[in-house]
């Protein structure tokens, strides 16, 4: 007989990368296995953990104490997880116990219920003892003519019937169903339930494929599945169903599929669309569940019973059987990128994912594509593959820019940059029972409010950031922390009796649009109109029904809709982001504003977009208007490689960031961080690293703590790998590490 292991490390879901040893009680041995969830002891309670490792001999000298449940039949994490977790820690320098909790949903880590929420249970009366012949029946029931309706009722449907069925639906009498169960006729049985919302949403089974659409499958297909591929299709080019194809045929081999999206594009359109081609087959991880929702979901999935999960960033991590394809839908989104530690980006750990699983394949899509996945492209990492034409040779929609600086405006508009020609087209829109969209990234009524006589804006006093000025609730609003405060009316410094509201946000807008088109039924969608479940799915079935004429909102509205009534699209003012003091500023204007350009005309009636600027002439603008992520990247790779100061995709990069209630130690925490990294660099690194700063962040304050950052770049991945990692271990809870930052702000 093999002795089992008596130790195990178990890693718990904190900020330490440590393991803990723990000893496995002899009853638990069969469920102690790297990749379960253990309960253990720990100083004032316990905590649920994963097991690590197993050994026979303790590897820390702590005062070992038993592990004290191990909830987990099979383990909740496969050993791709785990691997999955481990690089997570190693390449973004995060904590192994903050890599482990990021993978498992939060009810899985709860102690007070270690096994999760509980199933959804149906109570079902079934029938135990047959009553064959019609002379016993009467013999049997012959006191009781309710139970023998209930027993034959029971019998019509099959044998057995969940009891709310029979009770609510058939009026059947509870007392005789019970009388079934006593007299041993029947017995109640639970029977585990999958709660699942989407479970009404369902489309018509999909089109058939477009030549190029099965060109772009077969020549994927094609390819070996290391590779992972890039799908570069235009908008409307019908890149969902390529996805759906391919993952039918992986679906098909017995395997099975994630189809991350995001979070924004989750929409009705979208699950509707997956579940008309696999069914029940589908668990959509979406962020408005339940507990007990997702938990049910992440149980269907592990116990194989759903094969293809569709999700945001986290769904990466689905614990889908079998792996066989990762969809990664618009790889561009900022929101695949996780704000807080382990800061992974979901594009590129499904890639790792992918790879750890063995033979899952990796398919990106966009019609955006980052400047990293197209450098990638270049370098014969990715193949890529072209739909250069919209479903049904339907052209792409002209885009017009209108200078702001010299087009004519509607003389009502007053401060608002509403142009004729923009109205003019939404009006005609309106006029043919059209759908217009317009997009302007920047929520709340105003954007500051200025004294006219001193200049002084106002700041909210945690975060060096001017306070938007709301409507509905009325009040001025932080946007970082919520910090909130009346909108005053008279200036704090000068006295000036007068207060100038400046920059204009989507409440404003709406109020403007409604006042010019009073028929108009308008929808807005934004942060402020969505905070409630499910708002933003209702927003949009409407927009689908045509009860909405015109919907407008932020960068909410941009992505994966796909209305064939819209007809034309507006930006309000596409220089809302355009300026700010990242890299990545002109990126995310190209993105934003040809993406939303992409929603115009996608029916027979075709579309039109008029994008209003003060830059006209800016590549990102010249690049959306044309459509053409190529003339963006042919404009701006050259503004992000030496000689230019080098950025990604030309070099990698980490940022680190210091942050803290006093601004002189904040500072001084950053120059030590900044001294730290340049010693590395040189000492160790043989001038691999390239240091700037440190500098204050351009938001320097935020939720009350003063903000340093230091950026660190490197040509060589390997270099930067080693630096978090040395930091990792250092552990300093001031400092904030974030290899691959997609926000320097
Ligand atoms: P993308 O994601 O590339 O912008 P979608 O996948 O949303 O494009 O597809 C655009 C539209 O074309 C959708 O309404 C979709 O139903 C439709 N479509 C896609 N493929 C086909 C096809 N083979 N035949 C007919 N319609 C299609
Ligand atoms: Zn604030």
């Amino acid at each position: 007989m093999i002795p089992s292991a008596r130790y195990a490390e178990v890693v718990l879901p904190v900020p330490v990368s440590r393991a803990y040893t723990y000893q496995i009680p002899d009853g638990l041995a069969d469920h102690v296995v790297p990749g379960a969830r253990v309960v253990v002891p720990v100083r004032r309670g316990a905590v649920v953990g994963i097991v690590t490792a197993l050994n026979d001999q303790p590897s820390a000298v702590n005062d070992i104490k038993p592990i004290s449940a191990a909830p987990d039949a099979e383990p909740a994490l496969s050993d791709a997880l785990l691997g999955l977790g481990r690089w997570m820690s190693d390449y973004y320098g995060a904590p192994l116990g903050l890599a482990l909790r990021a993978i498992l949903p939060g009810p899985l880590w709860s102690v007070a219920r270690p096994e999760g929420p509980n199933e959804a249970a149906e109570r079902v009366l079934v029938i135990t003892g047959r009553v064959e012949s019609l002379l016993e029946r009467e013999r049997v029931f012959k006191r009781s003519p309710k139970r023998r309706v209930a027993y034959e009722a029971v019998e019509a449907l099959g044998g057995s019937a969940p009891l709310s069925h029979l009770v609510d639906r058939l009026n059947l009498s509870a007392t005789a169903i019970d009388g079934l169960v006593r007299q041993g006729l029947a017995r109640v049985d639970r029977v585990a339930q999958t709660r699942d919302p989407f479970a009404g949403l369902s489309s018509p089974p999909p089109p058939t494929l477009t030549a190029d659409q099965q060109r772009v499958v077969a020549a994927i297909e094609a390819t070996p599945a290391e590779t992972p591929v890039l799908i570069h299709g235009v908008t409307g080019s019908g890149k969902t169903l390529v996805y759906l194809d391919l993952l039918r045929g992986v679906v098909a081999s017995g395997r099975g599929a994630i189809l991350l999206v995001p979070e924004i594009a989750l929409t009705p359109q979208t699950v509707a669309r997956v579940r008309g081609v696999f069914g029940d087959q589908v668990a959509v991880l979406h962020s408005g569940l339940s507990d007990g929702e997702r938990a049910d979901a992440w149980r269907a999935l592990r116990r194989g019973e759903r094969r293809v999960a569709v999700g945001p960033r986290s769904a990466v991590f689905a614990p889908v059987q079998r792996l066989g394809a990762i969809v990664v839908d618009e790889e561009h989104d900022a929101s695949y990128k996780q704000g807080s530690a382990p800061r992974y980006h979901a594009r590129d750990a499904a890639i790792e994912r992918a790879r750890l699983e063995g033979g899952a394949r990796v398919i990106l899509g966009s019609a955006t594509p980052s400047l990293e996945t197209l450098d990638l492209g270049l370098q014969g990492r990715i193949a890529t593959f072209a739909l250069p034409e919209r479903i049904g040779a339907r052209p792409l929609p002209p885009v017009e820019v209108i200078d702001l600086k010299t087009a004519s405006r509607v003389p009502e508009a007053g401060v608002i940059p509403w142009t004729e020609a923009l109205d003019g087209a939404v009006g005609g829109a309106l006029a043919r029972g059209e759908q217009a969209i317009l997009l302007l990234n920047r929520r709340g009524f105003a954007t500051f409010v200025q004294c006219p006589a001193c200049g002084d804006v106002r700041s909210c006093p945690n975060c060096a950031i001017a306070l938007t000025v709301h409507q509905t609730p009325a009040g001025m609003r932080c946007h970082y922390c919520g910090h909130e405060a009346p909108v005053p009316e008279k200036c704090r410094v000068c006295g000036n009796l007068t207060q100038r509201l400046r920059g204009l946000g989507t409440q404003q807008l709406e109020h403007f649009v409604a006042s010019r088109f009073p028929a108009a039924r308008i929808a807005r969608m934004d942060l402020d109109t969505t905070s409630t479940k499910w708002a933003h799915h209702r927003i949009l079935e409407r927009v689908a029904r045509g009860e909405v004429d015109i919907l407008l909102g932020t960068q909410m509205i941009a992505k994966g809709l796909d209305f064939p009534n819209v007809t034309v699209v507006g930006v309000v003012d596409a220089d809302t982001g355009l300026h700010f003091p990242d890299f990545r500023a002109a990126e995310r204007t190209f993105q934003l504003v040809a993406q939303v350009a992409g929603r115009a005309g996608r029916g027979p009636k075709g579309g039109r977009v008029f994008v209003q600027t003060r830059s006209p002439d800016h590549h990102a603008i010249r690049a959306a208007a044309a459509h053409s992520v190529e003339a963006f990247a042919a404009a701006e790779l050259p503004l992000r490689t030496p000689p230019a100061p080098p950025y990604p995709p030309s070099v990698g990069l980490v940022r680190f960031v210091a942050s803290g209630r006093d601004e002189a130690r904040t500072a001084a925490i950053a120059e030590r961080v900044a001294a730290w990294l340049r010693r590395a660099g040189t000492e160790r690194l043989g001038g691999a690293l390239t240091v700037l700063g440190p500098a204050p962040c351009p938001i320097t304050r935020l939720r009350g703590l003063w903000r340093w950052h230091v950026l660190v770049k490197a040509a060589e991945a390997r270099a930067l790998g080693r630096v978090v990692r040395a930091w990792r271990s250092k552990s300093h809870r001031a400092v904030t590490v974030d290899r691959d930052p997609v926000s320097l702000l």
